[in-house]
């Protein structure tokens, strides 16, 4: 485990950290867009990842799922299970003739593969999440007829069915209304007091202030990194 002093007057402790990154460039072919970023995840937190539009949120996010490889420096991962990722809800095809629980369910495919058949085990991994999510009455409903608090509730349930203690999630309240939205957020605030650590890319203000950590991107570059009061100030915003 990595150890980190964080100095947060009566938070003051040793605080874990999940992940350290270390002097980071990443992007895409022919575009780097990450650079030379240094940011730590605090273990059993919520952390927001805030900034314009083409700040390398989503880049950031992709580092830390793994499915975008640093071009160079380093991430590393505290002990723990592979990250789960909910992708933006607009990322997910409104006309995907699936149910909700088959939506929840491929999240044990990376666990089971494509073509095997669920185990017991599997199932109650997906039970359990969409209990856990508030949707398991909404379990046959096809997942273009849901509202778009459900429906992120149900991608939530996706991610948490993989069992991972690292949750990765990309604009999980925007759009949605403010019910929704505290909904959410409750939840995964909820999911933290359960083990897992939580990083959500946002544009939603209010939820990057009950965070517990903020980091401000500008351009792929830090601008900011630590508690919201500090971070999401008028200069830092500007
Ligand atoms: P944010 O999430 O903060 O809006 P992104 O990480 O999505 O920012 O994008 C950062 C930059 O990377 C943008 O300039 C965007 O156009 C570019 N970008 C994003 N995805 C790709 C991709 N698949 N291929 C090439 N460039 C991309």
């Amino acid at each position: 485990m990595f150890k980190k002093h964080c100095p947060r007057g009566p938070r003051a402790e040793t605080t874990d950290l999940r992940v350290r990154i270390t002097d980071l460039d990443a992007g895409y072919p022919g575009r780097p867009v990450l650079r030379q970023l240094t940011v730590t995840i605090p273990a059993l937190a919520m952390t927001a990842l805030v900034g314009p539009n083409g700040s390398g949120k989503s880049t950031l996010l992709g580092v830390l799922a793994g499915v975008i490889q640093a071009t160079s420096g380093q991430v590393q991962y505290a002990e723990g299970r592979p990250p789960a990722f909910v992708p933006q809800r607009g990322a997910v095809g409104d006309a995907l003739p699936l149910t909700a629980r088959q939506t929840v369910e491929m999240g044990r495919w990376g666990e089971r593969g494509l073509w095997r058949r669920l185990t017991r085990h599997d199932r109650a991994a997906v039970d359990l999440a969409m209990e856990r999510l508030g949707v398991a009455d909404l379990a046959d409903r096809q997942l273009g007829e849901l509202s778009g608090g459900q429906r992120q509730r149900v991608l939530i349930a996706q991610g948490l069915a993989q069992q991972s203690d690292l949750l990765l999630l990309d604009e999980p309240t925007t759009g949605l209304d403010p019910g929704a939205r505290e909904r959410i957020t409750a939840l995964l605030t909820g999911l933290i007091a359960d083990g897992t650590t939580v990083v959500q890319a946002t544009h939603d203000l209010e939820a990057a202030r009950s965070a517990d950590a903020c980091l401000l991107l500008s351009d792929g570059r830090l601008v900011g990194q630590g508690p919201p009061e500090e971070v999401l100030t008028a200069t830092g915003l500007s």
